[in-house]
């Protein structure tokens, strides 16, 4: 339109000015993410994105195939690689009993549980869960009253991901089936068993109580 100024102009930076420009987002993005000298930020953008395509890729193959078996409706395709996966898993979950591609299918939902825990470790390796452990409540050399988060998920050697209690930390060994540099450690698998030892805490009352009585 002519008489409209040009709303933006683009800057001419010399290559000095360019570096500082540079450096300046690079301290502003470390201090934003609160990553000090000597951690190591892990590359979470990316394997987050990576995953919830591959993820909607998977499902909607999945979704796809059994909709060309079964004619049954399905989800429309995805706006875009980052959309929502959960539509087209719901749609596999109700319908693939209607299919024989179960064996097919089954290797592919391995992948899908793979990535996902990957992933998972990606973005919790190293943070404090915001609970109290039912077992040493907390205490900790720094805190031996207790009361201090010490579950802490980690990326184990092996691809294991786990639950560490850094706290001091004995449970029965019924209730831990592996230690880690001394810690008891609980792996992906037996997370559903702990979320349950950390129920509201009448429960916990009552399971107390019951372990004084048995
Ligand atoms: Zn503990």
């Amino acid at each position: 339109m002519p008489g409209t100024a040009r709303p933006w102009r683009q800057p001419h930076l010399t290559p000095e000015q360019a570096e500082e420009r540079d450096q300046q987002a690079r301290i502003e993005r470390l201090e934003r993410v609160g990553v000090m000298p000597g951690e190591h930020p892990a590359p979470v953008d990316v394997g987050v994105l990576d995953t919830m395509a591959s993820i909607l890729a998977d499902a909607v193959v999945i979704a796809d195939e059994i909709h060309h078996r079964t004619l049954i409706a399905a989800p429309e395709a995805p706006s875009t690689a980052y959309a929502d996966a959960r539509p087209y898993l719901n749609y596999a979950a109700r319908n693939l009993h209607f299919t024989d591609i179960a064996d097919w299918a089954a290797p592919i939902a391995c992948k899908m549980v793979d990535q996902t825990a990957r992933t998972l470790a990606l973005v919790l390796d190293g943070q404090f869960l915001d609970v109290e452990c039912p077992w040493c409540h907390g205490v900790t050399e720094q805190a031996p009253a207790g009361g201090a988060r010490t579950w802490r998920v980690y990326a184990l050697p092996g691809d294991m991901i786990a639950i560490v209690c850094e706290g001091i930390c004995e449970p029965p060994h019924r209730e831990v089936g592996t230690w880690w540099r001394g810690h008891p450690c609980w792996p992906l698998s037996d997370w559903e068993g702990l979320a349950r030892r950390v129920m509201p805490e009448a429960e916990q009352a009552a399971h107390a109580r019951e372990m004084i009585a048995s």
